[in-house]
């Protein structure tokens, strides 16, 4: 009585043990040994080990283990052995799909083809049980084996039968948890150069796109491509041109004392006033943060100055509120004109040089308090 109460705990301990085994290793090798530890450990098994159907079909001793190892800590290599399915007590357990038992292998006739000398390496006792993954599947032959013979009972029988199924459950866990990870990591991979492909296209797009995102105006980029069309315009007919620069005030503490968004639809909102004041021909940039450029073509000096005294004007008096407080901004104009009147030596005037003409009347436009515009003159170019 006390010995079966006492193979009865140990059935349970091996059984506890292998529910307990972790599939998340790195091979199949390191669960099997895990597996086969929990089994030797609770058993007094000489040694088991495990033949897995390989990639041809055969059955190939992938690892083992023997209860010397487990006591002394120690490891045995594997000897590399294989056998056809049908061949030996390992390949008939694995042909006729059920547990096969030899209580002695001396006496067996399944071990009669075995030479004098093999005949000498045999245990007394051997167990062969097939494993299946979802009881379809064959995985491979569970090995147990005693250097008696007649020493497996009916309790070792049916400790195995339970065994080999939780077996096969946890090597069909490990097998799906590594396809799904796998395809993780391919779907990743897929994402990742998706994303890269988009953020190509998006820079690419970026870059040789001439309007500005924000209020929807061209940008900087525009300016300099069509600045060419409109110079030799002028050119050829003698057309008078105005060029401003306008900036809007103290536009830094607008984002400081109402939030950066609030900022970006001031912007919005000066962009569409601006919008209203030009004609087709004309052109308008948004040239940087809050710094716009507008060129008024066909346009004599005294025009563009009451243009941009009418835009200054309007600006000043649009009005927003936000968190119950009015807001409102104010812009500077530098003005840049080129007419008959001021083009008396018929030099081409340069781009480049324009813009920075605007641009000192606009510097001087801030010095004098803001919230004016400034003609250039010769002058500014002396202070
Ligand atoms: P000044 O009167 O001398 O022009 O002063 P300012 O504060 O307008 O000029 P400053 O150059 O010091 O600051 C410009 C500010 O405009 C700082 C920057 O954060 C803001 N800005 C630039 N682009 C954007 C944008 O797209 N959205 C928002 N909300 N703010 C912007
Ligand atoms: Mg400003
Ligand atoms: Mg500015």
């Amino acid at each position: 009585m006390e010995d079966i109460i006492v193979d009865l705990l140990n059935s349970l301990s091996a059984i506890k043990e292998l529910s307990e085994v972790n599939y998340h290793v790195k091979s199949e090798e390191e669960l099997l040994k895990k597996a086969l530890s929990a089994l030797i450990h609770n058993q007094d098994m000489e040694r088991c080990s495990f033949f897995m159907i390989n990639d041809e079909g055969m059955l190939e001793n992938l690892t083992g283990l023997s209860y010397f190892e487990i006591v002394e800590d120690t490891q045995e290599t594997v000897q590399p052995l294989q056998f056809k399915v049908g061949e030996g007590i390992i390949g008939l357990a694995a042909e006729k799909k059920t547990l096969q038992h030899c209580h002695n292998c001396l006496e067996d006739e399944r071990f009669a083809i075995c030479s004098a000398q093999e005949k000498g390496k045999l245990p007394g006792s051997i167990i062969s049980v097939p494993v299946f993954s979802d009881n379809v599947e064959l995985i491979g032959v569970l090995n147990i084996s005693h250097p008696e013979p007649y020493y497996f009972t009916d309790w070792h029988i049916r400790l195995l039968e339970i065994y080999k199924n939780m077996l096969g459950q946890l090597m069909t866990n490990y097998r799906l948890f590594h396809v799904m990870e796998q395809q993780i990591t391919a779907r990743t991979a897929k994402l990742e150069k998706a994303y890269q492909d988009i953020k190509r296209l998006k820079d690419h797009y970026e870059n040789i796109s001439v309007l500005d995102q924000l209020t929807g105006l061209y940008n900087r980029r525009y300016f300099y491509n069509q600045i060419e069309l409109t110079m030799a315009g002028y050119e050829r007919y003698g057309q008078s041109m105005c060029l401003l620069v306008l900036d809007i005030d103290h536009f830094k503490l607008i984002n400081d004392s109402f939030g950066h968004s609030f900022g970006d639809q001031v912007l919005v909102d000066v962009a569409t006033t601006l919008k209203r004041h030009v004609r087709n021909a004309d052109v308008l940039v948004r040239y940087g943060g809050e710094e716009f450029v507008i060129i008024f073509t066909n346009t004599s000096c005294s025009n563009g100055l009451i243009f941009a005294e009418r835009i200054r004007n309007e600006i000043n008096q649009q009005t927003w509120w936000k968190d119950q407080h009015q807001v409102t901004v104010t812009m500077s104009i530098g003005l840049y004109c080129h007419d008959q009147s001021s083009n008396q030596d018929g030099q081409k005037p340069d781009i480049d040089n324009i813009v920075h003409y605007a641009d000192i009347a606009l510097y001087e436009a801030k010095k004098r308090g803001r919230n004016q515009v400034v003609k250039f003159s010769e002058e500014l170019l002396a202070k």
